[in-house]
């Protein structure tokens, strides 16, 4: 078994629900087992302006699925959630992206793992954070390093819900 980091966004139609209905949609997949959860984050959108903002949270799975199968899988979940693909980085009522698959790089057409803009991501490295702060992202640092790197003004586009 692997552990996997997942990335979760939603912004449209009860972003609550989207995102946690995924986190047992995720649970759910064949030979894998939700082992860890972030708290619920709002966060301002990046992409086009006029969006609402986003329920961000990041997952961790212990996962037999290789890398491109747990793609197909994390995709054929956002289609269930009638994820429609346009325009990009706008609205969605589901987004699962792959952050981190054990400790391994890899560059496939369809599929970069880590994921390329996780470093720069306040919405995932705030939540990724709070669940595994001294966890090396392959090929970078650690996750308590970046987040120090993010600027304030960034940090303060997302918050921790209660
Ligand atoms: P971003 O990847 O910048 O967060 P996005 O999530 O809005 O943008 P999508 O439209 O959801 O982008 O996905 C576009 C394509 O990205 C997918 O079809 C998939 O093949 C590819 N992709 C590449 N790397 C990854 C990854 N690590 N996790 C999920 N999808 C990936
Ligand atoms: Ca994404
Ligand atoms: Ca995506």
């Amino acid at each position: 078994m692997v552990q996997a980091y997942i990335g979760l966004g939603s912004n449209i139609d009860h972003p609550v629900d989207h995102v946690t209905r995924a986190f047992y949609a995720l649970d759910r997949l064949p030979s894998t087992r939700l082992i860890g959860r972030s708290a619920l984050y709002l966060s301002s959108p990046h992409g086009p302006p006029n969006q609402p903002d986003f329920i961000n949270a990041v997952a961790v799975l212990a996962t037999a699925l290789a890398p491109l199968a747990l793609l197909r899988h994390l995709q054929a979940i956002e289609r269930r959630h009638k994820r429609v693909r346009a325009p990009k980085w706008g609205p969605r009522t589901l987004d699962l992206d792959i952050l981190i698959y054990g400790k391994i790089l890899c560059h496939y057409p369809q599929l970069i793992i880590p994921h390329p803009l996780l470093q720069q991501r306040e919405f995932v490295l705030l939540p990724l954070g709070e669940i595994s702060p001294e966890l090396k992202v392959p090929g970078n640092g650690k996750v308590k390093t970046l987040i120090d790197r993010l600027d304030r003004v960034k940090k303060a586009r997302v918050n921790r819900l209660p």
